[in-house]
């Protein structure tokens, strides 16, 4: 497997009698399934950066993230895959034993360092990055989420170019994602914010895509709590999501995507006729920590 492989994201229609009533079509693009730990648009945003790393010779590459970041989680695993040295850069105390999302980064050989909460604001900082670089020596920096340039280019790369959909909904954490998207199609795209007060969003994405200014529009009534919780009635929506349609989505991002999308339909705020792509981003190795936690059962674990 090399990284310039073309990905395997399928594309598939949905059928339910809400889309019929409201005479729209409907497809979920898989791409959860481009690799199993890999997760779907960490790999979009990886893609370019890895080669980039390799491009400039470096065999290690640092990140940073949160304790069940499935950032962290797929870039361990791409450097297992690839043949990079990974350093993760962790916010908050290290717990033992590990959580199943950093036990699998170690076991994919990731080195972990842990930072307070307060030191891990000035991650960006200039002179917190030469000291990570007096520590760690020559490494490629990937910032936290993943999102950078390269990361957009590689998630430009999401929609097909033949495509023709109407509408388009994916979720948003650091707004990468999307903002690939917004720069690669004419589609209305729909961002679904997984955080509580996404209204700085629209401006992250607008800095994101300039020049450009793009069809959007940042939802940001559907977080659930915020970022990290999964309240009775998401875990209902994801438990008849997956009786209907045979697909898992995840506890942070995709479910909160999927359940906007049903929203906005039943308020007739999706116009008849229209053609709509839902992005299922993947992030299903999510669930674990819910499951440990006690939040969700273990049915969810795929
Ligand atoms: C990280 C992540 C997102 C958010 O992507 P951004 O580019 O940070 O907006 C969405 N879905 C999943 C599954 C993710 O892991």
């Amino acid at each position: 497997m090399r990284l310039n492989d073309p990905v395997n994201a399928p594309v598939q229609e949905l059928y339910a009698p809400l889309f019929s009533q409201k005479e729209v079509r409907v497809f979920m693009q898989r791409d959860d399934l481009i690799h199993p730990n890999i997760s779907g648009n960490k790999w979009r945003k990886l893609k370019y950066n890895l080669l980039e790393a390799q491009a400039q010779k470096h065999n290690t590459v640092l990140t940073f993230g949160g304790a069940y970041s499935n950032h962290i989680h797929a870039l361990a695993c791409a450097g297992q895959v690839f043949g990079f040295k990974t350093i993760g850069i962790i916010r908050g105390e290290a717990h033992v034993p590990l959580n199943p999302t950093l036990r699998d980064a170690v076991n994919f050989g990731m080195q972990l360092h842990y930072i307070d909460r307060e030191l891990y604001r000035q991650k960006e900082t200039p002179a917190f990055i030469k000291q990570l670089r007096a520590q760690f020596g020559a490494c490629y920096i990937v910032p936290e989420g993943g999102t950078n340039e390269l990361a957009l280019k590689g998630t430009a790369e999401i929609i097909e170019p033949k495509a023709n959909y109407d509408a388009i909904f994916v979720p948003i954490g650091t707004a990468g994602t999307i903002s690939g998207i917004i720069k690669s199609t004419t589609s209305k795209v729909y961002g679904v914010s997984s955080l509580k007060g996404g209204t700085f969003l629209r401006e992250d994405i607008l800095n994101l895509i300039k020049p450009h200014h793009g069809n959007f529009e940042v939802l940001t009534d559907y977080h659930f709590g915020g970022y990290g919780k999964l309240k009775p009635k998401q875990l209902d929506f994801i438990k008849k999501f997956r009786a209907k349609h045979n697909i898992l989505l995840d506890p942070i991002y995709n479910s909160k995507m999927a359940f906007a999308f049903y929203d906005l339909l039943q308020k007739d705020q999706i116009p008849t006729n229209s053609k709509v792509l839902l992005i299922h981003t993947g992030g299903l190795q999510g669930w674990r920590g819910f499951v440990q936690r006690g939040i969700a059962d273990e049915s969810f674990l795929m």
